[in-house]
C-alpha cells in the first residue's frame, strides 16, 4: 500500500489537504469551493466513494458552506471531536445533521491509516476547540507519519511530542511580526492573531520546526515540511521561506524539503511506496 500527501488550498481564503492510498482519502478540511475540490480530486484521480473528511476547526476557511453541501450531496463521512461538531451546529444550524458525522474523543482508525488527534491554541468567541492530527500507517512494512497543525497561536512540548518522527509535517507559518504590527487591521484583531490562540508566526514555526526535528530519531524524520496558512495581508510566501530556512541552517538541519503551500492552487503531491 503507498500513501500519498497533498495541499489542495492553504490560507484564510480556504484550507483543504488529503492523504491518500489505493482504498481511503482523507480530507483534511473543506474550506475551499466544492467546484474547486472536485477538480482537483479528478486531477489527483481520487474515487469519491474513498472519500471521508476530519475538520480541524469551525472557522469558515477550514469548513465552509459550499465543503457541508459537498459532504451532504456526496454523503461522505465527517469524523469531528463533540466540540467541533457543537461549534459547526450552533453555526450552520440544522444542516449538518444530514452530513455523516462520526464523534471521537480518542484516537481511531480509516482504514489502514492510525489517527490521531491533539488540542491545540486556537480559540475565539465562536470555536471552543481546534484539533491537530497525526496520520500513520504503513508502506512496505515501514511506519510512514504525517504531522499536521494549523491554527495554533503557539506549539507547547506536548504537541511537539505528538508531531515527532513525522516524515511530512504541516505547519502553519501565518505572519510576519512587523507586517502584522503594522497592518491597517483592526487592533483587537490583530491581538487575538498575536495572542496564544491566534496564530503562528515565521519565527515561532522555524523554531517549532527545529525542535521537533531534534526530538525527531527515525530515518526521514521532517524529510518534507510545508509552511501553511501564510498570510496574504500579513506575510509573504518569501518572507515565511527565509526566516524557516535561516533557523534550520543556524541549526544544522540540512536535508529537509521546505515547500509552500500555496492559498490557491494545489502542492505537488508527496509519494511514498
Ligand atoms: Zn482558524
Amino acid at each position: 500500500m503507498s500513501l500519498n500527501f497533498s495541499i489542495i488550498a492553504s490560507g484564510s481564503s480556504g484550507n483543504c489537504s488529503i492523504l491518500w492510498n489505493e482504498k481511503i482519502a482523507i480530507l483534511i478540511d473543506c474550506g475551499c469551493s466544492a467546484k474547486y475540490l472536485s477538480k482537483q480530486l479528478i486531477k489527483l484521480n481520487i474515487n469519491i466513494k474513498n472519500l471521508c473528511s476530519v475538520i480541524t476547526h469551525a472557522h469558515i476557511d477550514h469548513i465552509s458552506v459550499s465543503g457541508i453541501n459537498f459532504f451532504i450531496r456526496n454523503q461522505i463521512p465527517v469524523y469531528v471531536t463533540k466540540n467541533i461538531f457543537k461549534d459547526i451546529l450552533k453555526k450552520y444550524e440544522q444542516k449538518i445533521k444530514s452530513c455523516l458525522y462520526i464523534e471521537y474523543d480518542k484516537s481511531f482508525t480509516i482504514g489502514n491509516i492510525e489517527v490521531k488527534s491533539f488540542d491545540v491554541y486556537h480559540k475565539d468567541n465562536n470555536i471552543s476547540q481546534t484539533c491537530g492530527f497525526t496520520f500513520v500507517t504503513k508502506v512496505k512494512k515501514r511506519n510512514y507519519k504525517i504531522g499536521y497543525i494549523t491554527d495554533s497561536g503557539k506549539i507547547c512540548d506536548n504537541i511537539k511530542n505528538f508531531l515527532v518522527n513525522s516524515n511530512i509535517l504541516v505547519i502553519e507559518s501565518n505572519y510576519n511580526k512587523q507586517m502584522l504590527e503594522t497592518s491597517s487591521r483592526p487592533y483587537e484583531n490583530k491581538q487575538w492573531i498575536l495572542s496564544d490562540f491566534g496564530h503562528l508566526s515565521n519565527e515561532d514555526a522555524a523554531t517549532a520546526i527545529s525542535e521537533i526535528k531534534k526530538l525527531s530519531t527515525v530515518k526521514d524524520s521532517l524529510k518534507y515540511v510545508f509552511l501553511a496558512h501564510i498570510s496574504s495581508h500579513h506575510n509573504t510566501y518569501e518572507f515565511a521561506k527565509q526566516a524557516v530556512n535561516k533557523t534550520l541552517l543556524n541549526n544544522n538541519i540540512t536535508e529537509t524539503n521546505l515547500l509552500i503551500a500555496k492559498r490557491k492552487s494545489k502542492s505537488p503531491t508527496i509519494r511514498i511506496g
